[in-house]
């Protein structure tokens, strides 16, 4: 089959791999629609320690089943289906409390790291468990049904931290993740939703999916902005899409005492924090890590449009062309949110 390598740090090539082999209790998908993150585009030189080469790499995607194992059940080839990146073993403690993003025995799709390498999505066939399949309801695509994974971080961001009926939230980073959580944190019912980044055409888009206001964090000094609309006490809560020591303390900063930051960006492995701050506030900082079980929940809000995600799609364009758009994504200030690929 045809797939997208990348064989080499820097260096991702279009070409021939042997189509992925199926384990009794999983299908084999043909993928129509695969999104690059941008965990695919940091991970290309290396410096996550996330995508070590060589590796099919794409963890959202959608298509069509074309073959099933032995043991499946309640699946049938030619089916329209979505998967959860985060495939678990469904044995361990964690995955029996439900907690599969804790599993012991996880694997993502599309990444190699020290411990495993799982080839992914950028490829004609990928084969996965089963029990992380979901259907795509009529009438949903399959670009919509790759923006299903991306959203399931947001969700799950959203579900761990405290949110309450008319609570203000800030969301630093307006790309996928962020504006996705913007529309997330509005479903959950705060009344106020501010968004920061450095890029003035971001938050065009902020604006545009409902930010109570936005701010441009490289031009005026966020926190300060946040609390002088904040009754002079901060927000209730701050989620960082970056994942910057910069911008974890500008989550932080901006928030009232006793309020959370919750970290979804995965960018510098370190960064410093100031702890007397957190204690004297008694501020709660939290990581968010994927999603465990937002699934369904997240098919559902983008079929009845509680959540828009087509004004994210910015470019759909053939696998085989894979190798520029990250190349494109890489060189950064491209002005795209969400590129698709088509096998
Ligand atoms: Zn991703
Ligand atoms: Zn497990």
């Amino acid at each position: 089959m045809n797939a997208l390598v990348l064989q080499s740090y820097n260096n991702v090539e279009y070409t021939q791999v042997d189509t992925p082999a199926y384990a009794p209790d999983e299908v084999l998908i043909r993928v129509r629609a695969v999104g690059i993150c941008g965990s695919d585009v940091h991970g290309l030189d290396g410096s996550t320690g996330r995508r070590i080469p060589p590796l099919v790499m794409g963890h959202e995607a959608a298509g069509v089943i074309e073959a099933l194992g032995d043991a499946v059940k309640g699946y049938e080839v030619g089916e329209r289906v979505t998967f959860d990146s985060t495939l678990y073993c469904g044995r361990c403690r964690y995955c029996r409390q439900g907690k599969i993003n804790f599993c012991e025995n996880r694997r993502v799709l599309g990444v190699a790291c020290d411990e495993y390498s799982q080839p992914g999505a950028f490829a004609e066939y990928v084969s996965v468990p089963a029990h992380v399949l979901y259907r795509l309801p009529e009438g949903m695509s399959f670009h919509e049904g790759a923006m299903v994974e991306p959203l399931s971080i947001a969700v799950h961001a959203a579900a761990i931290t405290p949110i309450a009926i008319g609570d203000s939230a800030l969301v630093i980073g307006a790309g996928v993740i962020g504006l996705l959580t913007l529309q997330v944190l509005q479903r959950a019912g705060c009344s106020r939703v501010y968004v920061a980044d450095i890029d003035d055409d971001r938050l065009a888009m902020a604006t545009t999916l409902g930010a109570t206001e936005t701010f441009n964090s490289g031009a005026v000094p966020l926190a300060d902005e946040i609390i002088a609309r904040t009754d002079g006490l901060g927000a209730d809560s701050a989620f960082d899409a970056v994942g910057l020591s910069e911008t974890t303390n500008s989550a932080v900063y901006s928030l009232k005492k006793g309020g959370t930051a919750t970290i979804i960006g995965n960018y510098s492995p370190k960064g410093e924090l100031p702890l007397q701050y957190l204690v004297t506030r008694q501020i709660c900082i939290q990581g968010s890590n994927a999603s465990s079980g937002e699934y369904p929940a997240c098919i559902e809000m983008i079929q009845n449009g509680r959540v828009a995600v087509k004004p994210l799609l910015s470019k759909v364009a053939p696998l085989s062309e894979g190798a520029r758009w990250l190349d494109t994504l890489y060189r950064g200030d491209s002005g795209l949110f969400k590129v698709i690929l088509e096998p």
